[in-house]
């Protein structure tokens, strides 16, 4: 006999709905995300992927539905109570800040020791492929090295999720497919789950775990990158 581990929700969505005027951004939206999975929200531009995302953060409240994180109700809380940790679209870091600063900053916002959050940002450097950029600036670092400060800044949160809005949209070709493996690297090495958010079909493809098409504010389809590539297109 054979017994299938059955893997406990990370995340689980229901009935989200948001609009602005008579646009529904999200009409009944239902999403189940595993814990460990590297989920892949894929879609046309203005579709719903960046409001479903951060509704789940939290940095968007939505008119009805509900957003559990790990088993708790989350809807009330603020995106820093919540056990989650965004990536934003575009490169959002302190201009006057080094690398290192730029990491550690929201351990430092929680009154956290010094030589803990130095200890920690060494290892997230390391982690991320920056090791010995401490005291680089922004404006020191390529548009792939940047993109690693983001993602340590997130990280070293030590959060249950990472989400991730058009992570990659500001690398050209190469560098985006040298990113994507190393992505799906780090969500292997830290095993949290990550919801990965993006319009590139072949991206998707080359990371996902699982996908869900979304338009108009609607799902689509769900399942394996090798179960969406077989489906007939509709
Ligand atoms: P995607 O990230 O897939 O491109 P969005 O979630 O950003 O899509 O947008 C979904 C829909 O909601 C689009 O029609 C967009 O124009 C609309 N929308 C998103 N944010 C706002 C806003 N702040 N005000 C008005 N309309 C918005
Ligand atoms: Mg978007």
């Amino acid at each position: 006999m054979e017994f299938k581990l059955k893997k406990s929700n990370a995340i689980e969505v229901k009935n989200l709905i948001k609009t602005y005027g008579d646009v529904y951004a999200l009409n009944d939206v239902d999403l189940n995300i595993s814990d460990g999975e590297y989920f892949v929200l894929l879609g046309p531009s203005g579709g719903g992927k960046t409001t479903l995302l951060r509704s789940i953060g939290g940095f968007i409240r939505p008119d009805s539905g509900s957003v559990v994180i790990k088993g708790k109700n989350v809807n009330n809380l603020p995106p820093d109570k919540r056990p989650t940790s965004m990536v934003f679209q575009g490169f959002a870091l302190f201009p006057h800040m080094d690398v290192a600063q730029n990491i550690g900053y929201g351990l430092k916002l929680q009154s956290i020791e010094k030589n803990i959050i130095d200890e920690k940002v060494n290892k997230m450097m390391d982690l991320v492929g920056l090791t010995g950029l401490h005291k680089r600036k922004p404006h020191e670092l390529s548009g792939g090295q940047q993109q690693r400060v983001q993602l340590a800044r997130a990280l070293i949160l030590e959060n249950d999720v990472l989400l991730l809005d058009e992570p990659l949209s500001a690398l050209d070709a190469q560098l985006r497919k040298d990113m994507c493996i190393e992505l799906k690297r780090l969500q292997k090495t830290v095993g949290i789950s990550f919801v990965h958010v993006t319009h590139n079909q072949e991206e998707a493809m080359s990371v996902a775990d699982r996908i869900a098409i979304i338009a108009d504010g609607k799902m689509i389809e769900e399942g394996t990158p090798q179960e969406i590539y077989n489906k007939p297109k509709k």
